[in-house]
């Protein structure tokens, strides 16, 4: 959801659609620095939301952040930047704020993945006793982006001091992409088995719901309109009808324009997935 106008007019878009959670960004998602919430700006906020049926939140860190940048002053700058977003979520009493684990630039993943861990340890010390979770998404593995494998998530967890705060977003699109086949039943089934043995389902926070435009294990990140795609109903299908998920948030990525009509869309064809036992 777009805070265009403020952080609350997030939540009055997503009441205007019928949303049940929602995600949207605490500050410009392509800036550095962003301005400071007013106590208005989060008293209000917490007034609307209060009053809605939305939530958990997810807020989406900026893009800009890169925890295992090989440049020391973007590397500087993006824990700082981290530590902003985990303050702006607590001042909001947000559950979740979702973020790529990074791009290793050319020094290798076990180097990445080191340097991310030691990037929210820091951050982590800054931040102790917050309430929001840091989410790790899981990505394509476009270009040298980490997280393309379950494994190197749970390797990054392991390194965590605090590993209580740390949870997992699955990207349905990006796993896809990376070669997780969630688009049949039996590819979908070895997937949350796999995710179960690796990192352990207790751990997952939300999930992105994105059809991909591109192929199976293209390594390519391209969100597609659900069922338009690579993926294809059936995929999402399963998910809407797995008991283990009912409550995990379900956000859509998908391209949109300001009147939203595409997110009704998306969210109507996901709502006429799930099969109604009492029908
Ligand atoms: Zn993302
Ligand atoms: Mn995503
Ligand atoms: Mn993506």
């Amino acid at each position: 959801m777009s805070i265009a106008g403020g952080v609350h007019t997030a939540v009055e878009r997503g009441i205007s659609i019928g949303c049940t959670t929602m995600q949207m960004f605490v500050k410009n998602n392509n800036q550095w620095r962003g301005k400071e919430l007013t106590d208005e700006d989060i008293s209000t906020y917490k007034k609307l939301l209060q009053e809605s049926s939305i939530g958990p939140v997810v807020v989406h860190d900026t893009y800009l952040i890169n925890l295992c940048a090989t440049d020391k002053q973007i590397l500087r700058k993006s824990r700082a930047a981290l530590k902003d977003e985990l303050d702006r979520c607590e001042m909001l009493g947000v559950e979740y704020l979702n973020f790529h684990p990074g791009s290793h630039i050319g020094a290798g993943e076990k180097e990445g993945i080191k340097r991310i861990a030691e990037s929210l340890n820091i951050v982590h010390d800054q931040t102790r006793g917050y309430g929001v979770r840091s989410v790790l998404e899981t990505t394509a593995g476009q270009g040298t982006a980490i997280g393309y494998r379950f494994e190197q998530l749970r390797e990054i967890i392991d390194l965590v001091d605090d590993a209580e705060r740390m949870a997992v977003c699955v990207d349905t699109c990006h796993v896809f992409a990376a070669g997780y086949d969630i688009a049949t039943e039996r590819g979908y089934e070895k997937t949350f088995k796999d995710f179960d043995a690796v990192i352990g389902l207790g751990r997952l926070a939300a999930f992105h719901v994105n059809d991909s435009k591109r192929e199976f294990g293209s390594r390519v990140d391209r969100h597609e309109h659900i069922g338009k795609g690579a993926i294809g109903k059936t995929g999402f299908r399963l998910l809407m009808n797995d008991d283990r998920f009912r409550t995990i948030p379900k956000i859509l990525e998908t391209p949109k324009g300001p009147e939203m009509k595409e997110d009704v869309k998306n969210m109507r064809l996901l709502r006429s997935l799930v099969v109604r036992e009492d029908a």
